[in-house]
């Protein structure tokens, strides 16, 4: 295998995509994988692993496609003949200006250049990269022509969807697992393993052509890395202090649930980057932190999480997580630093000088990190108690919320409380403050539907089709409609953002009964609050597990105004929490007792 040369044509790249963008059945979408990732080398695997989830490399290197649709329609423009302005006019009409561009080919005159050669993949992909690697003067101008180059030898099909790669809007609806499943299918088996490798390291590229060229051999053969980002462990959430102690075997570790931003934050000698939840390197959002790290860690090499909580100068108190969103810009960094500084609450250890943590038990992790930690009024590590009985952790959760806290989070500290990175599981469980009076708990769901407003609010987006993600099957199922707690702002935002994300037909990934005006590629999560969960003929989510013929709802869902761009729709609330909230919500009508609806 080694030292054949990668050459699958881009036209035939295309035809996967063709085949992908047609599909509404996601095992019909790892099927179509698996044929594209036996057709390609190693290399080329990894290649096209990023470029069908619209990407040219992970997260964390920061370097993205999102070519400005002007240029684009300059490129457009050059190879075509055809004037900006009818370009523009176009793109008003479809709304997606990969199809404008495959229209404008397809009516060129007989192609004039003199090149015959295909476009391959390989080529493809380096041409994107230049693309998106010019900066500085005159970039503009050159990723114009390098687009133009493209294009001029493109067919119809192939420049449709260079156009969107370019332009960052590639959505096919295929998200990582999917590729992980195929990866896994098309080795028959191992998908534990691939998706470990994946967890840590964060890279699917890189996943993809290690399996495409060792098997499941090579997916186990990836390992941690100083600088590169583990994919962050998540929890489960419950709604009640016995549930929560009954799931961990009546012992757990009780810990502050902070309200703020998570960083996993990775020490090399003295520098240090970190990572957001979703292993971009946010480092030069905050000075302050790179500094209070550099003092605070007295290990020469070390992976650290920690929440970041915005607080007052004046008062020391702690505040809302969206004060951290001043720190979001590009420029006089160092004084929104000084505006909004931030403390650091440590939670967890992955690797320190040398010695990867991760499968060890959380205390001797937390025992670890604790003996690193230069502890000072703004670098600490969290609060936290062991608990046995159901009164200390209420207890406790009551002083959380006092201190300004969102809840609890209550880990497992049994032998098998290991790290377990990307995963959601039982081994860390969220007790947050809502759930202790009724339910007015907070969900973050994923819009992937709009219906357009009456009224006051006609020719705009009024009520969002929203789903919670099905963690088991990779797809999302709705769960309310909302059309409350949106501002003018908010609906204007909405509309704009997502009338280019609408799709003609149901997203591959979206079970849905309810057929909204548009249905909307799930990306977007938002925080919702409700009154309670119901039964509900009209939604999937938790289909038949409760009752035959039914689904479950929130009822009475408003947004509460926040966007949860911290989340990606694979972090947003399962089922199965929804699932567990509607149980314990019938445990309190009827007085500790479960019992099944009828
Ligand atoms: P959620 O964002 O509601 O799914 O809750 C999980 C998040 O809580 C984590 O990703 C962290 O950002 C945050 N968090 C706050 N305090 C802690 C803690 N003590 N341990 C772990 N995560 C915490």
């Amino acid at each position: 295998m080694a030292g054949r040369r990668a050459v699958l044509d881009f036209s035939r790249l295309v035809s996967f995509y063709e085949r992908l963008e047609s599909t509404t059945k996601r095992l019909e979408m790892r099927d179509i994988l698996v044929e594209l990732f036996r057709e390609c080398e190693p290399d080329e695997a990894g290649k096209i692993a990023y470029l069908t989830l619209g990407e040219l490399y992970p997260a964390h290197v920061g370097i993205e496609l999102g070519m400005a649709e002007k240029l684009a329609i300059r490129a457009l423009r050059l190879v075509t003949g055809v004037d900006e302005q009818r370009i523009e006019e176009m793109l008003r009409k479809t709304g997606d200006l990969g199809l404008v561009a495959e229209q404008l080919l397809s009516s060129r005159r007989a192609q004039t250049t003199l090149s015959l050669e295909e476009l391959t993949v390989e080529r493809v992909y380096s041409q994107l990269e230049k693309i998106a690697r010019f900066s500085g003067e005159g970039a503009m101008e050159m990723k114009v022509k390098a687009l133009s180059g493209l294009l001029a030898q493109a067919s119809p099909k192939e420049a449709k969807y260079l156009i969107r790669l370019v332009t960052g809007k590639m959505r096919l609806g295929v998200a990582d697992m999917t590729i992980i499943d195929a990866l896994a299918s098309m080795s028959g088996g191992g998908k534990e393993e691939i998706e470990r490798a994946y967890n840590l390291c964060s890279d699917i590229g890189l996943v993809a052509s290690k399996v495409k060229a060792e098997g499941v051999k090579g997916a186990s053969s990836i390992g941690m890395r100083l600088g590169v980002p583990v994919r962050p462990m998540l929890a489960e959430r419950l709604t009640s202090a016995e549930e929560i102690l009954e799931k961990l075997g009546n012992n757990g570790y009780a810990e502050y649930k902070y309200d703020g931003e998570r960083m996993q934050i990775h020490k090399f000698d003295s520098e240090i980057i970190i990572f957001s939840r979703r292993q971009e390197n946010i480092t030069s959002q905050f000075p302050d932190v790179v500094e209070m790290c550099r003092r605070g860690i007295k290990a020469r090499t070390a992976i650290v999480e920690c929440e970041a909580v915005a607080y007052d100068p004046d008062t020391g108190d702690m505040l809302p997580f969206q004060e951290l969103m001043h720190r979001r810009r590009k420029y006089d960094i160092e004084k929104a630093a000084q505006l909004y500084p931030v403390s650091l609450f440590f939670f967890d250890a992955l690797y320190i000088d040398g010695e990867p943590l991760i499968d060890l038990p959380l205390l001797e992790r937390r025992e670890r990190l604790a003996r690193i930690l230069e502890v000072s009024d703004n670098f600490m590590l969290t609060e936290g108690v062991v608990v046995s009985d159901p009164e200390t952790l209420d207890k406790f959760m009551l002083r959380a919320v006092e201190a300004g806290c969102e809840g609890v989070m209550v880990k497992d500290i049994s032998p098998k409380s290991i790290y377990r990175a990307g995963a959601r599981g039982w081994l860390w469980i969220k007790y947050k403050r809502s759930y202790v009076s009724k339910l007015t708990d907070t969900l973050d769901l994923v819009v992937v539907g709009a219906f357009y407003g009456k009224g006051k609010r006609s020719g705009r987006i009024g009520t969002l089709l929203m789903a919670a993600y099905d963690d088991e099957a990779d797809v999302f199922k709705t769960v309310c409609k909302v059309g409350t707690g949106f501002k003018d702002e908010d609906l204007e935002h909405l509309t704009r953002t997502l009338t280019p994300m609408a799709m003609s037909q149901k997203p591959a990934r979206v079970e849905s009964i309810m057929e909204p005006d548009i249905w909307v590629r799930p990306e977007m999560v938002l925080e919702i609050v409700g009154d309670e969960i119901t039964l509900s003929p009209i939604h999937t989510c938790g289909w038949g597990v409760l009752a035959k013929d039914a689904g479950l709802a929130v009822r009475f869902p408003r947004f509460t105004g926040r966007y949860r761009e911290d989340k990606s729709p694979e972090d947003a609330t399962t089922v199965k929490e929804i699932i567990e909230m509607y149980k314990s919500q019938l445990k309190t009508i009827v007085g500790g007792e479960e019992s099944e609806p009828t």
